[in-house]
């Protein structure tokens, strides 16, 4: 059997009016992130961690920023094709392990929502996939509510 372990990270500002989306759903706030498409950070954290253990560059090379075609656009379909990406290669995944950092608001009552949605889009058990949620302890731009970012380490394999 062949193991590979992928990682990813990634930043997206937060603007007052936004809708926030986080793990597949809109997480009620007054702030949203800011991005091309959609800026659910932890699905393009997770989208690169899977990439990249699979060794097929990154969410940019596949889903540029520059292409209109993507503006806006859900980030579950991108995760949907990373996935197939994956699959046309052999590799299913182990499990996924996931950090979000941001300062508010408080994340963990919607992890159990987040999970359900991305185990469905990934087809894969709720059970191989962690979400956790972390303050900067009002440090830096994720303390001082300006940016959300996250980290993801995946693990992949094929028999
Ligand atoms: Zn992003």
């Amino acid at each position: 059997m062949k193991i590979r372990v992928g990682y990813g990270y990634d930043v997206h500002q937060l603007a007052e009016g936004e809708d926030f989306w986080l793990g597949g759903i809109k997480v009620p706030h007054t702030h949203g992130a800011v991005g091309h498409s959609d800026a659910d950070v932890l699905i393009h954290v997770i989208c690169d961690a899977l990439l990249g253990a699979a060794n097929m560059r990154d969410i940019g090379f596949h889903f540029s920023d520059q292409d209109p075609k993507f503006k806006g656009i859900d980030s579950k379909i991108l995760l949907r094709d990373v996935m197939t990406l994956l699959r046309n290669e052999g590799y299913e995944i182990g499990n996924i392990d996931s950090t979000i950092c941001l300062q508010q608001p408080k994340i963990n009552p919607h992890i159990p929502e987040m999970k359900a949605c991305l185990s469905e889009v990934m087809s894969i058990p709720v059970e191989d996939i962690s979400i956790k949620a972390t303050t900067t302890e009002k440090l830096g731009f994720v303390g001082k509510k300006e940016g959300v970012s996250a980290h993801a380490t995946v693990l992949i394999q094929k028999g």
